[in-house]
């Protein structure tokens, strides 16, 4: 079992996830130079936009714990400044200390282009780059968008990031991320394009990453669409990413179909499942292959049955905490409470370390992620510190 405190932050996680937080104006001070603020490289997961304010992208919880920051005015939690001090409150409640995230010092480049860096990509969490190579789906264009999802939507709300990346101004900006220390990981990502230009894209950015970091075993992941000949992969594979992600967001097929109405007409559920299992074959299994899942949308035993079974065929399972948040079909709609977050990290857990970690024979089931960046899903927090009572157990008997 996890111990108590990492239990009780994992219950504050989910539940101020779930929830969202307000912030007094206090407790603004500071963000956007000190502290790290938004840029919405990807989504908007604020329950409320924010155009004319920047706001916290993450905080820090005593034990360690980071989470994501969503604004939500109809929150339960309160963050207010006290002195030095920011003070998580629920009613009149102290319920934590926390910290913002120290703003990392790239975010004031500008690439040689002229490009402020932060219209590139975005440190998400303590330690890993992200960066969409698009930010745009095509599923918008005919209202077929997955249920959850506001890429089209949150760049005209914010005018932050470019739409398009080129990969020299990509390999600038990791390479100033990587070499101040501040990355260690990173994840690309993007909307659905039309045709088959992903791979051609990814292919540019995974070169340009190399040159620019001097890498040539590259710690990190995209997120991507099943293409069409699935031998492609292996281009991906030479150039040393370390893993891909295929994201099914509900495993029940039947939810898979009515959440992504898109995907299932455009790729398939089950070409879905074909690249996962041939992305095996070429990365290998031990959780470098995985699928990201909106968590709370389909039963939890379905979502269970699915991260037991992609499991036990050396895929990962990423369940996070769903936003219903701004711009999404979804807005407004209700996730499940905290608890429910909570119980499904550790049934989640115990089945990854069993399967995954002995098919890895290394220490951690997801080789690609870390608890710094995992900041809207408990199951990274909930693996080390079970891995953390295993060995203590170990250590002792
Ligand atoms: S595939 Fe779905 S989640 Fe991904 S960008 Fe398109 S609409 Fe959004």
């Amino acid at each position: 079992m996890c111990s108590e405190t990492s239990l009780n932050e994992s219950l504050l996680k989910a539940r101020m996830l779930v929830d969202g937080i307000r912030i007094a104006d206090s407790a603004y001070e500071g963000v956007g130079q000190q502290f790290k603020e938004q840029v919405h490289h990807l989504f908007e997961y604020d329950f409320d936009l924010h155009q004319t304010r920047a706001c916290p992208a993450e905080m820090r919880l005593p034990g360690g714990t980071v989470v994501q920051v969503r604004l939500n005015e109809r929150s339960p939690f309160l963050v207010r400044r006290q002195g030095e001090v920011l003070r998580v409150e629920e009613g009149s409640n102290e319920v934590a200390r926390v910290e913002w995230l120290e703003r990392p010092a790239f975010y004031d480049l500008k690439t040689s282009a002229g490009t402020p860096m932060t219209s590139i990509a975005e440190l998400v969490g303590d330690d890993c780059i992200a960066v969409s190579h698009t930010n745009a789906c095509v599923l918008f264009a005919d209202g077929s968008q997955c249920g959850f999802c506001n890429l089209n939507f949150t760049p005209k709300q914010y005018d932050e990031v470019r739409i398009k990346k080129k990969a020299a101004e990509v390999g600038e900006v990791f390479g100033a991320a990587f070499g101040s220390g501040v990355a260690n990981h990173f994840e690309i990502t993007g909307g659905i394009l039309p045709g088959n230009r992903e791979i051609m894209i990814l292919e540019q950015y995974l070169t340009s990453i190399r040159d620019a970091t001097g890498l040539t075993d590259l710690p990190g992941t995209a997120i991507m669409t099943p293409p069409e000949d699935l031998s492609d992969l292996e281009k991906l594979q030479r150039l040393g990413i370390r893993g891909l992600g295929f994201n099914l967001e509900c495993f029940n097929p039947a939810y898979f179909r009515a959440v992504c109405p898109g995907k299932e007409q455009q790729i398939g559920y089950e070409k879905y499942r074909e690249a996962q299992r041939a992305a095996v074959d070429i990365f290998g299994a031990g959780g470098r292959i995985y699928s990201g899942f909106v968590a709370g949308v389909e039963p939890m035993e379905d979502l269970l049955h699915g991260v037991r079974e992609l499991a036990e065929e050396g895929i990962a399972s990423i369940p996070l905490v769903w936003s219903p948040s701004s711009g999404t079909r979804f807005h407004r709609h209700r996730p499940p409470s905290g608890e429910w977050y909570v119980e499904l990290a550790e049934r989640a857990s115990a089945l990854m370390i069993r399967h995954l970690r002995r098919d890895a024979g290394k220490p951690r089931p997801i080789p690609t992620r870390c608890t710094g960046c995992q900041t809207q899903c408990l199951l990274q927090d909930v693996i080390q510190s079970r891995l953390h009572s295993l060995q203590t157990l170990t250590a002792g008997g």
